[in-house]
């Protein structure tokens, strides 16, 4: 077993089955990206805690779908003033697992009790209706009800947001859930765990599963016909064999997977706010959101300036540990993806791309990648194809509107899209075009609890946040009702 690192406060590095922290038959190392060093040992979760964890949940169902509306409220309000209250403890651990710069981390923490905060209030707001019967002396009731037991997987990129988006809904909504967190970020999730200990969710409500190898404790989970759910973010290829997996028992899905977005920016953009609304979007998290810039399609007559103006500012991004004051760009998560990154811009230069400017100071340990910004790629190219999930930005130029339209829509599936310009009539012609599940006109920072977020095609299907995300983990019963009189 690796020393693990001894300044950061640690949660229960175990399996939170029925309410009780449990120890588990062997663990796991989490290390830290920026340097590579073990920060925990994690109990990994057996297919026989994956039982254990259903029984709670199952046993939880009966209680929870009946708690009221303002016991499910309350829970979640106390949940989320614990995650405001240890903000900093929560950014200190999301950074040391994940890599993502403190300022970055918090921000996150906020984003994440946002969730929390929004589903209270959708608990206390959930309601059914009643119609005029067409038969006289009936009642015709239309009651939403809790699926069951959710089971819920989540991805390292934001191991805290990620999770709140999904149990925010559930939870409100009277369904048990079963988390089975990133293996690359356990300890965030074992965090919220704790809070959610702490705010007094009743035993079996919430359980979390930590795993080192996610596919037989899942696979397990997702064969049970008394898992109703799954809700999962993650990547398109692991969404799609889970849909597969969820097939013999017909599970209700929900699937937020990977996005390979474009912006387009016309002639007449106010082009430093398309630069700073573009940086944002593709170097938060060092490229590694779902809504990361992956393509910036250009209009040719400005196409000059603005490759010029966003290489000062790639050249200009701090790179470095997480923790270090100034840091605008940590490291990836691990190995596999910095070969990744590193093989799509190769590909692409051997292509014909051309690289525009690349920073070259690169820490010697962790896994860090230098911001990079190439030009005169095309759709042809794997890196326009694929999420990049690194700090390297694309530039391709357009000669019209329709051209650019083809480009932005030219991949399988669309998570979001923006656009930068000053025409408001064909910034609306071209957003109702744009194959996204969700588009910013003019701004890139969309995310907010208050949107449905999800994609279209093979960025998956479902909504999360807003007063439509709740409705994933709902079904409407009817009740046709011949009353006495
Ligand atoms: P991933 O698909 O590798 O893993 C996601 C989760 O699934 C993890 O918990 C992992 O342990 C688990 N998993 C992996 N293989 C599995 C299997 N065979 N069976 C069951 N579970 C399995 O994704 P990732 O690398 O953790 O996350 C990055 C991806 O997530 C990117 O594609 C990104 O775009 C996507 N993402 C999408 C959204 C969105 O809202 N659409 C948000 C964040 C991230």
């Amino acid at each position: 077993m690796h020393p693990v690192q001894s300044a950061l406060r640690l949660p229960p590095c175990s399996l939170l089955i029925a309410g009780r922290w449990q120890s588990a038959d062997s663990s796991f190392t989490v290390t830290d990206p920026a340097t590579g060093q073990p920060l925990a040992q994690v109990g990994s979760a057996t297919i026989a805690d994956a039982e254990q964890a259903l029984d709670a949940a199952v046993a939880a169902l009966p209680l929870w779908r009946r708690s009221t509306a303002t016991e499910r409220a309350s829970l979640l309000m106390k949940w989320h003033a614990l995650l405001l209250e240890q903000r900093e403890w929560l950014a200190q651990l999301l950074t040391a697992e994940q890599g993502k710069p403190l300022a970055e981390a918090r921000a996150e923490i906020d984003y994440a009790a946002s969730y929390i905060n929004w589903y209270a209030g959708e608990a206390l707001r959930l309601a059914g209706d009643w119609q005029h019967p067409s038969v006289a002396g009936r009642t015709l009731l239309n009651i939403p009800e809790p699926v069951g037991v959710v089971l819920v997987l989540t991805p390292w990129n934001f191991p805290a947001a990620m999770i709140t988006r999904k149990l925010g809904a559930a939870l409100a909504a009277g369904c048990p859930v079963i988390v089975k967190p990133s293996e690359y970020t356990p300890l965030t999730a074992l965090a919220l765990a704790e809070l959610a200990q702490q705010a007094g969710f009743p035993a079996g409500v919430i359980q979390v599963l930590p795993c080192a190898t996610p596919d037989p404790v899942a696979a397990h989970l997702i064969a049970s016909p008394q898992v109703a759910k799954v809700s999962f973010t993650g990547s398109t290829a692991v969404g799609r064999l889970l849909m597969q997996q969820s097939a013999a028992t017909l599970k209700r899905l929900s699937l937020e997977l990977g996005g390979n977005a474009p912006v387009l920016v016309f002639a007449d953009a106010d082009l430093d706010a398309a630069v700073a609304g573009i940086m944002a979007a593709k170097f938060r998290n060092a490229g590694q959101t779902c809504v990361c810039i992956n393509r910036v399609l250009v209009d040719s007559r400005i196409a000059k300036v603005l490759e010029q103006k966003l290489a000062a500012a790639v050249m200009a991004l701090r790179l470095g540990v997480g923790t270090a004051a100034d840091t605008q760009i940590g490291p990836l998560i691990n190995q596999r993806a910095v070969d990744k990154v590193k093989q799509l811009v190769t590909d692409a230069l051997a292509a014909g791309a051309r690289l525009v400017c690349g920073q070259t100071l690169v820490p010697d340990i962790g896994h860090f990648v230098a911001p990079q910004l190439l030009s005169d790629v095309h759709m042809g190219m794997t890196i326009c194809q694929q999420e990049i999930f690194g700090p390297v930005l694309t530039l391709q130029t357009f000669a019209d509107e329709q051209t650019a339209l083809q480009l932005a829509n030219q991949t399988d599936g669309g998570l979001a899209a923006y656009l930068f310009g000053a025409d408001e009539k064909r910034n609306y012609r071209v957003a109702n075009a744009l194959k996204a599940g969700m588009v910013g006109i003019n701004v890139t920072a969309i995310s907010d609890a208050r949107i449905p977020f999800g994609g279209v095609g093979t960025a998956g299907f479902g909504r999360e946040g807003s007063r439509y995300g709740i409705n994933d983990y709902l079904q409407l019963k009817h009740l046709c009702w011949e009353l006495a009189d």
